[in-house]
């Protein structure tokens, strides 16, 4: 592969990775391996600078929801460049005493002029989300998520639901401060426990389970977290008489927010052994932490050394190592998803990894199988990075091992597996009998983001399977009082919340329909851009394959499924039997009428990048909107090009909502957007 497709093909996995982390707080990566994509892509855009964008991941951070209001923020938030260890640690070091004096105007840089050290502040890297915090006059007014670091989400009133955060400060004073919201591992598990308990989505991450908590739109669920936070970073009013960050951490404690302990160190070699007493005292914490944070002590010092296009330069985050341990492989299972997929699962000796203890590991599919070349009963390392599911990395033989035997029969039913071309996985095409692929597939549809349809854990699921009650998904609307009352551990109470259950999912949504169809290769995101296109299931059922494939975010392979399954019969003949069992869908996207905009009102600042402003303001008029040139309290948005003017700020004072260009792009191409 050449360079240049090789940089666009990272660009493209780091964006689709970020879109999970940042804005659905679901990553599929793990950190080490998302970092890893990051930091080949950032040495490959230093060998070859002609091939940086403005669009790269390098020279952007995070993501921004539609979900909230968006309000720009009064000073950039930045991310933080790496450091993975002690040598680029000293680099890093080298590089800040070698500018620190230069861009002052002076001749010598620090370094050069004889000073050896400076002072450093150390902090533990908590592993939350960032907010910003703004105050006046003592009294916390607004809260924003970092955003892309320019635009946040205002999340105030989740914010005012966690206890350490003052809504009034010790002092009457103007300040805006920057922190970690984060979730105590202790009250990460209870959370997941429930979860689970409750056939609700668990989190991957005490980070996700933060971010997914403080990102809701209903406060009293964010109120019923377990959320906190560490304050690492404030701006004062210029008369303050802060002169270094240490400073303003001590005043932020006067002030009543909870604040880390820092370290001041005096040179990098105390920086490197307070980083490695960290990496063995954050075990003994019941909060993540991925790192310690090193900062240039004096702000006058930060304010020369200024900023990357995503990270400053007068600081660095020092990674701890993801943890790793060996064990022995004792078995393998060999699970079938609903697809048919088989995925093969690592049974080890229990060991002690970052805290708990692991006795499965994912060995991700039959290729990798064969590319780490694990045997039975080798030793195996077992790596994760915070507290997310843990993954085979190597394995290494012993004296027992043993050919580990792949299966080429379904270990549920049989069937022969086959491989599909261009896919790794391996499959059962028992598509219709295949008991675990019948469970997979009722699971998936009254899962949550599916037909939402609560109270049926996987033990019902199995004895409505074992007992024929349901085969197919439509079955479950034919269920009856005394089946239920058949099933163990059903009583009068619980078969009559499961038909109450049953009854309230019949009124979906088109795109939540057609995620519980579970066409293969489907998920609930292509649902959603199929429903946009289709305005209801009978004009998707006709769907021709050029037209699906045409779609952005569709393409081939997914409109070939999608083709596929609508034309076997007894798909059709499945749905008809739910829309005659009174199943009611409604498309979102659909009735919006040309005058969809209209009495809203557009204000547009700075430059877009898709289309000129009057070609914006033109499309926003046909559909009925007003585009004035000024804010003012009657604008309904204000859209956000670069490099924008005053107005993005007047409209944050007046609180009005605040988009990019994408989403201008996404009203205008139909998309109902929430004021
Ligand atoms: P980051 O987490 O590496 O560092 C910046 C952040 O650190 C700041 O925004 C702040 O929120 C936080 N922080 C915590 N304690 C701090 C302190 N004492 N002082 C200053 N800041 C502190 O950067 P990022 O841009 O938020 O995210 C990048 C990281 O996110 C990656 O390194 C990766 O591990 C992870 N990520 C993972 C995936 C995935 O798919 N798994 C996708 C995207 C990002």
């Amino acid at each position: 592969m050449d360079i240049q497709a090789r940089i666009e093909n990272l660009r493209k996995l780091i964006d689709i990775n970020s879109y999970k982390y940042y804005v659905e707080d679901n990553p599929d990566l793990e950190d080490w391996e998302y970092d890893k994509l990051f930091r080949e892509l950032k040495s490959l855009e230093e060998q070859y600078p002609q091939y940086i964008t403005p669009e790269s991941p390098t020279q952007r951070v995070g993501g921004i929801s539609e979900k909230f209001n968006q309000v720009a923020h009064s000073s950039r938030l930045y991310s933080l460049d790496n450091s993975n260890n002690s040598e680029e640690l000293r680099q890093w070091y080298n590089r800040v005493l070698k500018d620190v004096g230069v861009q002052q105007g002076v001749q010598l840089s620090l370094l050069e002029s004889g000073y050896k050290d400076i002072e450093l502040a150390c902090e533990l890297k908590i592993d939350g989300l960032a907010v910003s915090l703004i105050y006046k006059n003592g009294k916390f007014i607004q809260g924003l998520t970092r955003g892309d670091g320019v635009i946040g989400e205002d999340i105030t009133n989740n914010l005012k639901t966690i206890k350490a955060i003052p809504l009034k400060l010790f002092e009457d004073v103007n300040v805006e401060v920057r922190g970690e919201i984060y979730m105590p591992v202790s009250s990460f598990n209870k959370l997941n426990k429930i979860q689970a308990e409750n056939n609700q989505k668990t989190f991957a991450n005490p980070r996700n389970a933060a971010a997914g908590s403080i990102r809701q739109l209903d406060p009293n669920i964010t109120a019923s977290r377990d959320l906190s936070i560490f304050v690492y970073g404030a701006i004062f009013e210029k008369n303050a008489q802060i002169l270094t960050h240490s400073d303003a951490m001590d005043r932020c404690k006067k002030l009543g927010f909870k604040v880390n302990n820092y370290r001041k160190c005096s040179n990098i070699d105390e920086v490197i052994k307070f980083c490695s007493d960290m990496s063995e005292y954050r075990k003994t914490l019941d909060y993540a932490t991925d790192g310690v944070v090193i900062k240039v002590n004096s702000l006058a010092m930060q304010n020369e050394l200024g900023f990357t296009a995503r990270a400053p330069k007068w600081a660095t985050a020092f990674k701890f190592p993801p943890e790793e341990v060996w064990s022995r492989l004792e078995d393998v299972e060999f699970s079938v998803g609903r697809t048919g997929v088989v995925t093969p699962v690592a049974i080890i000796k229990p060991v002690n990894l970052s805290g708990s203890v692991v006795s499965r590991a994912s060995m991700y599919n039959f290729d990798e199988i064969q590319r780490l070349d694990i045997s039975l009963y080798d030793d195996v390392l077992i790596k994760k990075a915070a507290e997310i599911i843990p993954k085979v990395v190597r394995a290494r033989k012993t004296s027992d091992s043993k050919p580990l035997e792949l299966p080429d029969f379904c270990p549920c039913c049989g069937t022969k597996l086959i491989e599909i071309e261009g896919e790794v996985a391996r499959y059962c095409p028992n598509i219709k009998g295949c008991k675990a692929q019948i469970m997979g597939r009722i699971e998936y549809f009254v899962s949550k983001a599916a037909m939402d349809i609560d109270g049926f854990g996987e033990s019902i699921i199995e004895q409505l399977v074992n007992k024929k009650y349901v085969y197919k998904a439509s079955d479950i609307y034919k269920l009856t009082y005394n089946d239920l009352l058949t099933l163990d551990l059903i009583k009068d109470k619980s078969a009559n919340n499961l038909l109450a259950a049953i009854e309230n999912s019949k009124n979906v949504i088109f795109s939540k329909f057609i995620n519980a169809l579970g066409i293969r290769l489907v998920g609930k995101e292509s649902s959603d851009i199929l429903a946009q296109h289709y305005e209801n299931i009978d004009t998707l059922k006709e769907a021709k394959y050029e037209d699906l494939a045409e779609i952005m975010g569709i393409g081939e392979k997914m409109a070939k499924s999608i083709v596929d399954y609508f034309n076997d019969k007894d798909n059709v003949l499945m749905i008809d039997e739910m829309l005659s069992f009174g199943v009611n869908i409604t498309n979102k996207y659909s009735g919006i009428k040309d005058l969809r905009l209209k009495g809203q009102s557009f204000v547009l600042t700075g430059t877009l990048e898709t289309m000129s402003r009057e070609l914006a303001q033109e499309k926003l008029k046909e559909l009925g909107a007003k585009t004035p040139s000024s804010v003012s309290k009657n604008t309904t948005f204000v859209v956000v090009g670069s490099n924008p003017g005053t107005k993005a700020l007047k409209a944050r004072d007046l609180g009005i909502k605040i988009l990019n260009e994408k989403d201008l792009i996404d009203i205008i191409g139909g998309k109902n957007y929430e004021i």
